[in-house]
C-alpha cells in the first residue's frame, strides 16, 4: 500500500486521540503499541475485505488448514513488512518521538503452540497468502497460551501466559458466525414420516457455542488478506426458562482455556478429546454453511474445498463431515464418502509411538455418540472391502478400530486422499514402518512434502543486517524470489564480501550478548564461537548429548589450563512439558552446569553457558541470527523434519547434525563440507533395535573418556544435582540409554573438535556460511506450500519465478 510518513503521523495522532483522549507522552509503551496496532489493522482492512469478497465472487477453491496449534509470533512488524510500509512507519514513528523497537517488543507473542508443529502452521499461513492461495487457518483460541518459563534455583517453573490481558488488536470476533457443538447424550436414528429419511435424534447433549475470532494473514506485497479463524468455547444463548450458573460457564470455558503443554506425548485426557472435536466440528460446520450460502450443489464440494489435517489432532473432521453430509444433507453413504476422501488430506508429523493418538472406543462412544457410530461404519466397510484382497491380518493391523481403541492416524489415512510425511527420510519411515500396512493398501496416497520456513520472518525481519548486505550485493529480488539467494555464491571467493558477512554475524552476536547481559547478567564475548541448541526439551532431541560435550570441554580445560582452546558460548532455549520429569531434570542439569562453569575463573572467556528462559518465536528471532553453529543432534529416525535447522542455515549458521529429518536434505543442498555430520545412521539404529545388542555399559567400561564424563553426573563435580545427576546417569547405564547418547558421544566430540579446527580459518568458515545462506531458498515455505497446492489440494497459485 502507499503511505507517506506525513500521512502516517497524522493517522497515528488522530487514532491516539480517538482511543485514549490523552497526550502522547501519557501513554505506556503497551498503549502506544495498541494505537499503532489498531492503526495497522485499519491499514490492512481494505486488503482483507477485498480478498474475502473476491473469494466469494469468484468461487475459487478454498484450502482450510486445520491445526490444533499455531505459533504466529508477533504480527506488527510482519504485517508492516507484507504491506510494504515497514520503513515508512519506522521513520514516522521516530519523527513522532516513539521508540519503534520498544513498541514492537510490547506486543504479546501468542504462544498457541508448543514448537515445530505450530510454527509450521504459521509459516504456511504466511506463505499461502504470499503465494496467492485461498488458504484459511482453523484452530483454537486458547485463553492461556503455552506457559511462560522461568528458572528458580535452576528448576523450571511454569507461569500462566495471560496473552489476552490487554486485548488482541489483530482479531475480530464474529459472534454472528458462531456454531453449536454437541457433546455426550444419546443418539438414535428415527425415520422421518414425511421424507422417509433416517434422521438422528439427540437427547441430553451438552451444547457448546463455538465463537470464531478471525485474524488477517497478509501476503507479501500482493494485496492478499487470508483469514486464520480461531474458535472460543462459550455457553449457548440463555433460554427463557433456564439460567446458567457460574459453574456451567466455567465448565464450557474450560474447553478452550489452555493449550496442552506437550507436543510429542500422547495425552489421554478427556479434555483433549473435547478440544479436538470442538474445533474440528466448528470448522467443518462453518465451511459447509458458507459453501451452501455461496454455491449450489454439494456434489462439487470436493472440487471446491480442501481440508488439511495437520497431524492427527483434527482427524475428527472426517467423521464430522460425514455426519453433516449424511444427517443434514441426506446424501447416501457412498456419495458422502467419495466427497469426504476427495476433500481431506493428512500430514503425519511423528513416528514416536507415544505420540500416535489413540482414543478408547468406549470413551469416544460416550462423549461423541454419533461420531462414534460413523467411525464404526467406516471401520466395518474398510474391513468388508479390504479383507478379501489383503487378508484378515493386515486389515486387522490397519483398521481404525484395534485393541479397544480408535487409531486416529489410521482413520486419517483411510478417510483422505493424501498422506504426507515432512522430510524424505520421515516419509520413507512412514511407508516402511509406522504406516506400512496402509501403504501396502493405498500406495498412491503417500507422498513427501519436506517442511519449509518463511524467510520473510526468519531473515528479512529477524536479520536486518544480513538482509541489507544481501540487497547491496545481489539486489533485493531474493526478498520475493528466494531462489535468487543462490546468486550470492558468485562472491564465494571475494574476501571483501566474506569480511562483510563476518561483520554482520559479529553485529548480531553483539546484539544477543547485550540481551544476555541485560536479562541474565552474564557477560559473553561476541568473538567466541556461539553454539546454539534451541527446541523443545525432549530425550530424543538429545540436549543431554550437548551437555555431555560441554562437560568434556570443562574437564579438559581443568586438566590442562594452559593449553589453547577455542572460546565458546553454548546457548540453550527449551521448555519442558510440566509433567515430563526427565526433561525437567535435564533443565536443572544445564542450569547447574552453567552455574559452575560461568563462575569458575579457570574458564574465563573460554567457556560460557547461557540458558535463556522462555523459548518462543520472539526469542528464536534474537538467537538465530547470532548462531555460528546450530545443533540438530536427534537420534537418527526420531526427528520427523526439524525446522530450526532451516532457520539457522538461512542465517549462516553451520549445522552440527545427525543424519535425521531434513538434515539430510540440507546436506544434499549445501554439500557435506558445509556442515558437521556425526553419529549413527537410521539403518544402524534399526539394526540395534532388530538385534537388541546395544549395551551402553560396555562403552562406558571401555572408554576412560566416556567414564570421566558420565561420572561427573554423580561425583559432585557439578553441585546441586544429587537426584538429577543420578537419575540421568541411571537412564544411560542402568536403563541402557534409549536414545543412543553414549553410543554417539565420541563421534559427537570428534565433530566438535573439527568445528574448533574449522573456526580458526575465518575466511573458509564464512565461505561455508555463505553456502548455507545461498541454498536456504530451497527450504522456503513458499515452495513447500506450492507443492501442497499442486500435488495435494489441486488449487491454483500465483506462479513466481522461484516455483519453476
Ligand atoms: C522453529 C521453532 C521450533 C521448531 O524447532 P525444531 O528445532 O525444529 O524442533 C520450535 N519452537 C519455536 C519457537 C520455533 O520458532
Amino acid at each position: 500500500m502507499k503511505l507517506t510518513t506525513a500521512q502516517f503521523k497524522t493517522d497515528y495522532r488522530k487514532l491516539l486521540k480517538t482511543l485514549y483522549a490523552e497526550e502522547q507522552d501519557e501513554l505506556s509503551t503497551s498503549e502506544q503499541f495498541l494505537v499503532l496496532g489498531n492503526l495497522v489493522r485499519q491499514y490492512l482492512a481494505d486488503q482483507w475485505q477485498q480478498t474475502t469478497a473476491e473469494y466469494n465472487r469468484t468461487q475459487r477453491k478454498q484450502v482450510y488448514y486445520f491445526s490444533i496449534e499455531f505459533l504466529p509470533g508477533r504480527l506488527l512488524e510482519s504485517n508492516l513488512l507484507n504491506l510494504g510500509i515497514l520503513d515508512t512507519v519506522r521513520a514516522g514513528s521516530k519523527e513522532l518521538g516513539l521508540d519503534f523497537d520498544q513498541l514492537v517488543a510490547a506486543e504479546p507473542d501468542p504462544g498457541l503452540g508448543n514448537g515445530g508443529l505450530g510454527r509450521l502452521a504459521s509459516c504456511f499461513m504466511d506463505s499461502l497468502a504470499s503465494m496467492q492461495i485461498a488458504g484459511n487457518g482453523n484452530g483454537i483460541r486458547y485463553r492461556y497460551g503455552l506457559f511462560k518459563q522461568a528458572f528458580i534455583n535452576g528448576y523450571q517453573v511454569e507461569l500462566p501466559d495471560d496473552w489476552l490481558r490487554n486485548g488482541n488488536v489483530w482479531e475480530v470476533c464474529k459472534e454472528s458466525k458462531a456454531c453449536t457443538v454437541r457433546f455426550g447424550g444419546n443418539v438414535y436414528l428415527r425415520r422421518d414420516e414425511a421424507s422417509g429419511q433416517l434422521v438422528p435424534v439427540y437427547e441430553n447433549t451438552q451444547d457448546v457455542l463455538a465463537v470464531p475470532y478471525d485474524t488477517a494473514m497478509l501476503g507479501y506485497h500482493n494485496h492478499v488478506g487470508n483469514t486464520m479463524r480461531l474458535w472460543s468455547a462459550e455457553l449457548p444463548p440463555q433460554a427463557d426458562d433456564h439460567y446458567y450458573t457460574q459453574a456451567d460457564k466455567a465448565a464450557v470455558a474450560r474447553i478452550t482455556e489452555v493449550l496442552y503443554p506437550d507436543d510429542s506425548n500422547y495425552d489421554g485426557q478427556l479434555l483433549r478429546l473435547h478440544q479436538e472435536y470442538f474445533f474440528s466440528s466448528a470448522g467443518v460446520q462453518s465451511i459447509i454453511r458458507h459453501y451452501r450460502r455461496h454455491q449450489q450443489s454439494l456434489v462439487d464440494l470436493g472440487r471446491q474445498i480442501a481440508i488439511h489435517i495437520n497431524d492427527t489432532h483434527p482427524t475428527l473432521v472426517i467423521p464430522e463431515l460425514m455426519r453433516i453430509l449424511l444427517d443434514e444433507e441426506h446424501l447416501d453413504w457412498s456419495v458422502a464418502w467419495r466427497i469426504t476422501t476427495q476433500v481431506m488430506s493428512y500430514t503425519n508429523h511423528t513416528i514416536l509411538q507415544e505420540a500416535l493418538e489413540k482414543w478408547p472406543q468406549d470413551m469416544l462412544a460416550r462423549e461423541l455418540p454419533r461420531i462414534y457410530q460413523i467411525i464404526a461404519e467406516i471401520d466395518r466397510r474398510f474391513r468388508v472391502e479390504m479383507t478379501p484382497i489383503y487378508g484378515a491380518e493386515r486389515v486387522q493391523r490397519s483398521a481404525p478400530f484395534g485393541d479397544g481403541q480408535v487409531r486416529m492416524a489410521y482413520l486419517a489415512v483411510i478417510g483422505s486422499h493424501s498422506t504426507n510425511g515432512v522430510a524424505k527420510l520421515h516419509t520413507e519411515l512412514l511407508q516402511r514402518d509406522v504406516l506400512a500396512d496402509l501403504y501396502a493398501i493405498y500406495p498412491e496416497r503417500f507422498n513427501n512434502k519436506t517442511n519449509g520456513i518463511t524467510l520473510r520472518r526468519w531473515v528479512q525481519l529477524a536479520n536486518k543486517p544480513l538482509s541489507e548486505l544481501l540487497d547491496q550485493q545481489i539486489g533485493s529480488g531474493w526478498r520475493s524470489a528466494s531462489s535468487e539467494l543462490e546468486t550470492v555464491k558468485a562472491y564465494q571467493n571475494d574476501p571483501a564480501f566474506l569480511a562483510k558477512l563476518a561483520q554482520v554475524k559479529l553485529t548480531n552476536k553483539q546484539r544477543l550478548a547485550d540481551y544476555v547481559a541485560a536479562t541474565l547478567q552474564i557477560k559473553i564475548d561476541p568473538i567466541a564461537l556461539f553454539d546454539v541448541q534451541i527446541k523443545r526439551l525432549h530425550a530424543y532431541k538429545r540436549q543431554l548429548l550437548h551437555v555431555l560435550g560441554i562437560i568434556d570441554l570443562y574437564q579438559r580445560i581443568k586438566a590442562a589450563p594452559d593449553e589453547h582452546y577455542q572460546a565458546r558460548v553454548h546457548i540453550f532455549g527449551a521448555k519442558a512439558a510440566p509433567s515430563y520429569y526427565y526433561a525437567k531434570e535435564i533443565i536443572k542439569l544445564i542450569n547447574a552446569l552453567a552455574d559452575l562453569v560461568n563462575h569458575d575463573p579457570a574458564m574465563r572467556d573460554r567457556l560460557k553457558i547461557v540458558f535463556l528462559p522462555n523459548y518462543s518465536v520472539s526469542l528464536a528471532e534474537k538467537i538465530i541470527p547470532a548462531a555460528d553453529i546450530g545443533e540438530q543432534i536427534s537420534t537418527a529416525s526420531k526427528e520427523a523434519s526439524g525446522t530450526s535447522n532451516m532457520k539457522l542455515m538461512a542465517n549462516g549458521a553451520l549445522a552440527l547434525a545427525t543424519l535425521d529429518g531434513a538434515n539430510i536434505e540440507i546436506r544434499d543442498a549445501v554439500g557435506a563440507d558445509n556442515l558437521f555430520l556425526f553419529g549413527l545412521t537410521v539403518d544402524e539404529v534399526y539394526a540395534y533395535y532388530a538385534q537388541q545388542n546395544y549395551r551402553a555399559q560396555t562403552l562406558y567400561d571401555q572408554s576412560p573418556r566416556i567414564r570421566r564424563i558420565l561420572d561427573a553426573l554423580v561425583d559432585d563435580t557439578i553441585p546441586g544435582i544429587q537426584t538429577e545427576g543420578r537419575d540421568i546417569y541411571d537412564s544411560l547405564l542402568r536403563f541402557n540409554d534409549d536414545y543412543f547418547v553414549v553410543r554417539d558421544l565420541e563421534s559427537y566430540l570428534a565433530a566438535q573438535a573439527q568445528i574448533d579446527q574449522a573456526y580458526q580459518d575465518q575466511n573458509q568458515w564464512q565461505q561455508r556460511a555463505l553456502e548455507n545462506i545461498a541454498f536456504a531458498g530451497r527450504f522456503s515455505a513458499d515452495k513447500t506450500v506450492n507443492r501442497y497446492a499442486e500435488d495435494i489440494w489441486h488449487v491454483h497459485h500465483q506462479s513466481r519465478p522461484e516455483t519453476k
